[in-house]
């Protein structure tokens, strides 16, 4: 969440009749962007993370956990020049507000440089110092802890101090309004959405079947009387065999792990989100980290489609749901022909309207299949930057777009918005705005932003293009934040170490993709496909992925081998050379002029006529379905990042590992700086961690905490997370953020990265 806005949030009623105006306006100010920085270029690789706690009241006497929902006030400290801002501004942090009263959102306060190997490196020593200070300016019995769901949210007295669900915003049969920022953007946010869908959001999540498991949610009151919606429960909005959660905090109130990443230019930005696409669902089913909601175990293991479902306002026609009785089909929107759709008999046009059905501000009503939090509709194509990968076809949802918004754009400016840009916005821009402030509806929309933020920061996707902000013509924009994309469907991991790792993954798998161009373009519908799949229990061993058939990577594999994790040993330690002249596999991972030897393929198994073929001739429909071997395309997280066993295919972390090799340290042949060395060292295990939980070596949190959960004395079979049992799942998490129990880190991490994680090595990257 940027810097909040100050001023009066409009309630919905109001501030709909806003909603053209801040579209308008809103692309009028991105126009203005690209008017400002189209052609800005050479822009350095500068990339930062964001990490989100939850404050946890631990009561050892009681053996209570709780969310603390009455200490938000350090935030403020923590941003006040009177109070600790010079805390926070000494150690390069940032703090920043967050949905929940009992969160906080911490961030490098200047971006780290991508091409300087000390600075990933230094990414867990600043997530050590955002815990150190938060916690310093809390109470000892409070913790700020990165778990991705309180495991008893919207259970009785799950709070600290206690609050009862009885709150107007979000009228929650669950949730207290007291757990909400108190700042009025995130009320308005809850109940404007409530308003504008016309209903409550309902999100049902399967329980996980257990031998005493009562397929049914039984937290439900069943009489309560305070609002209208209180029957929503019964109407059909909760389901049998799942649980029942109705309120924006369930998902927003949830915490993950966001990196955002310079690119040098537009056409790189947009490769460099193409690209990403496909690793999406990978990276979500690889930080799973949330098998637990409302005192339940789920049967799945992260929290995407939970927020998904918190923040979905479209109303009943939007998502072409029968309305519950009495409830209205078009939610809180104004709409002038009501009367055509007495039979449910309507048309849609190819943009997905709703034939001749309009919002009185002139906007038609429209099928949207997905919220406005989830996965990304399109590409944005590649065809501009040296690569040229993209097709049509791999654009194959058909989401639908704002017709306006896009004709506004091509036609007007095409110039700046070929089709791929001017439909990747006007899908944004199908969206209404949630929050409006009174005192910011006139925005000069030469400088402000804030029109168009409104609606691309509310379209909360697995992936976001970031484009620059307006500056004065005096200001020197090259210092400004240029094209930048957000990788952001990560969980939040326990400790320091894995969210530096994770974050480390990403920006070192985003450079190596810049360097070595993969194709990883695959139809967009087979993301959505993975997308489903990760959320399923051990999604990362259980499930194969669709992905691009690594034939197709337009890479040589011969130019990968050896960039294992041996490189590692061979660039760390001199007595390897000898190994040079009887084998030539070690020579490789730091000779780039290496060129594949008859011998070599032959001890591979590899036909050396296989490497760097393109797919032109291919239909898409075997690009699709089938590769050249015929065998499916679909495949393991374990090859997808660490190649293929029968070494036909790199996997990520090759090429990670020869970007360091070749990018990021001195030409050497081998390393001659003990810093370098403990920095390279420390990387390999970051790599290990993500190598080791794709080949199922050692568990995601979510497989971790579900069996601290199935094995905890108290726990009965029944799928249900007691206050007890919530307690020892809380502090066994706060002992393995703070590397406290060794016998529990290596529960999670295995002995080999638990014995570094206990060395003088690894003390000493601080
Ligand atoms: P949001 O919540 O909108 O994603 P935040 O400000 O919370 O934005 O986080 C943005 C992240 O981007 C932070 O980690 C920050 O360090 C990083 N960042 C800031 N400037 C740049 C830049 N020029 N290039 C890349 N990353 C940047
Ligand atoms: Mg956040
Ligand atoms: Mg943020
Ligand atoms: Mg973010």
């Amino acid at each position: 969440m940027g810097l909040l806005s100050l001023g009066t949030p409009l309630d919905w009623h109001e501030s709909k009749k806003y909603n053209e105006h801040v579209r308008h306006n809103g692309i009028t100010q991105l126009i203005n962007i690209f008017k400002q920085h189209f052609n800005r270029s050479n822009d350095q690789f500068l990339w930062g993370d964001e990490v989100e706690y939850m404050m946890i009241d631990i009561d050892p006497i009681n053996k209570t956990a709780k969310l603390s929902i009455d200490k938000d006030y350090i935030l403020n400290d923590l941003n006040d020049s009177d109070k600790s801002l010079s805390k926070s501004i000494n150690n390069n942090i940032l703090f920043h507000p967050e949905y929940g009263r009992y969160m906080l959102e911490g961030t490098p306060l200047k971006p780290y440089n991508g091409n300087c190997i000390d600075e990933y490196v230094y990414v867990e020593k600043n997530m050590k110092l955002r815990r150190l200070i938060s916690t310093q300016e809390l109470p000892k019995h409070i913790k700020p802890l990165t778990i991705t769901t309180f495991p008893r949210m919207g259970c009785e007295f799950f709070t600290s101090p206690p609050a009862k669900p009885i709150g107007p915003a979000s009228q929650s049969l669950f949730l207290p309004d007291e757990i909400i920022n108190r700042h009025a953007r995130f009320p308005t946010l809850t109940a404007n959405i409530r308003k504008r869908k016309g209903h409550k959001v309902g999100i049902n999540l399967p329980l996980y079947p257990d031998k005493f498991t009562k397929l049914l949610d039984d937290s439900i009151p069943k009489d309560r009387q305070l609002f209208k919606s209180d029957k929503e429960p019964w109407l059909g909005a909760s389901k049998p065999g799942h649980i029942y959660m109705d309120s924006m905090g369930f998902g927003m109130g949830s915490s993950c792990l966001q990196i955002t990443m310079q690119c040098s230019d537009i056409n790189e930005a947009r490769y460099l989100y193409d690209s990403l696409a496909p690793i999406t669902p990978i990276m979500l089913s690889l930080s799973a980290a949330a098998p637990i909601f409302k005192g339940f175990l789920v049967n799945q293991d992260v929290r995407w489609n939970v927020v998904s479902g918190a923040v979905d306002d479209r109303t009943f026609i939007e998502k072409s749901q029968e309305p519950y009785p009495n409830f209205k089909l078009f939610g809180g929107l104004d709409v002038n022909k009501n009367e055509i759709l007495k039979n449910n008999n309507y048309d849609l046009n190819e943009f997905g309207d709703i034939k001749n059905v309009y919002s009185n501000d002139g906007k038609p009503i429209q099928r949207i299949p997905k919220s406005r939090y989830d996965s990304i509709d399109n590409y944005l194509s590649d065809f501009k930057y040296d690569t040229n990968y993209f097709k049509d076809e791999y654009n194959d949802l058909n989401a639908p777009i704002n017709k306006k918004v896009y004709d506004r754009l091509s036609k007007e400016f095409p110039q700046y918005f070929d089709k791929y840009l001017s439909n990747h916005f006007a899908h944004l821009f199908i969206r209404d705005p949630l929050v409006i402030y009174s005192e910011r509806i006139n925005q000069d929309n030469e400088l402000s932003n804030d029109h168009f933020e409104n609606i691309q920061s509310t379209n909360w996707q697995t992936l976001r293009f970031k484009p620059p902000g307006l500056y004065r013509q005096e200001e020197n924009i090259s210092f400004k934040p240029g094209w930048r994309v957000e990788f952001r469907p990560m969980e939040v991991q326990l400790t320091d170490f894995e969210n530096a790792a994770y974050s480390n993954f990403i920006s070192l798998l985003s450079k190596a993709i810049l360097k070595f161009k993969p194709n990883f373009y695959i139809p967009i519908s087979k993301i959505e496909i993975n997308m489903k799949l990760a959320h399923n229990v051990n999604s990362i061993i259980n499930e194969k992925f669709w992905f691009k058939s690594f034939e197709d990577w337009n890479l040589d594999n011969d130019e990968f081998i050896g960039y294992d994790f041996s490189w590692f040993d061979r660039f760390l330690n001199l007595g390897n050379d000898l190994l040079n002249n009887d084998n030539e596999v070690y020579l490789k991972g730091y000779s780039s002029s290496y060129s594949s030897t008859t011998n070599l393929s032959q001890m591979n198994g590899i036909n050396g006529s296989i490497s760097k073929k393109n797919c032109s001739n291919k239909t898409i429909e075997k690009i699709n379905d089938i590769d050249d071997y015929g065998m499916d395309q679909r495949y393991t997280i374990d090859d997808i990042i660490n190649g293929s066993k029968d070494n036909k295919f790199p996997g990520l972390i090759k090429l990670i590992i020869k970007l360091i090799a070749i990018d990021l340290i001195p030409n050497q042949k081998h390393c001659q700086d003990e810093k370098l060395e403990l920095n390279l060292i420390k990387l390999r295990y970051y790599l290990l961690l993500i190598s080791k939980r794709a080949k199922g070596e050692i568990p995601t949190i979510a497989n971790w905490l579900r069996l601290k959960t199935i094995n905890n004395p108290n726990y009965k079979h029944d799928s249900k997370v007691s206050e007890i049992i919530n307690y020892d799942l809380i502090t066994d998490c706060d002992k393995l953020t703070d590397l406290k129990d060794r016998k529990s880190v290596e529960s999670l991490f295995g002995n080999v990265i638990t014995d570094y994680l206990y060395s003088e090595q690894y003390f000493n990257t601080f």
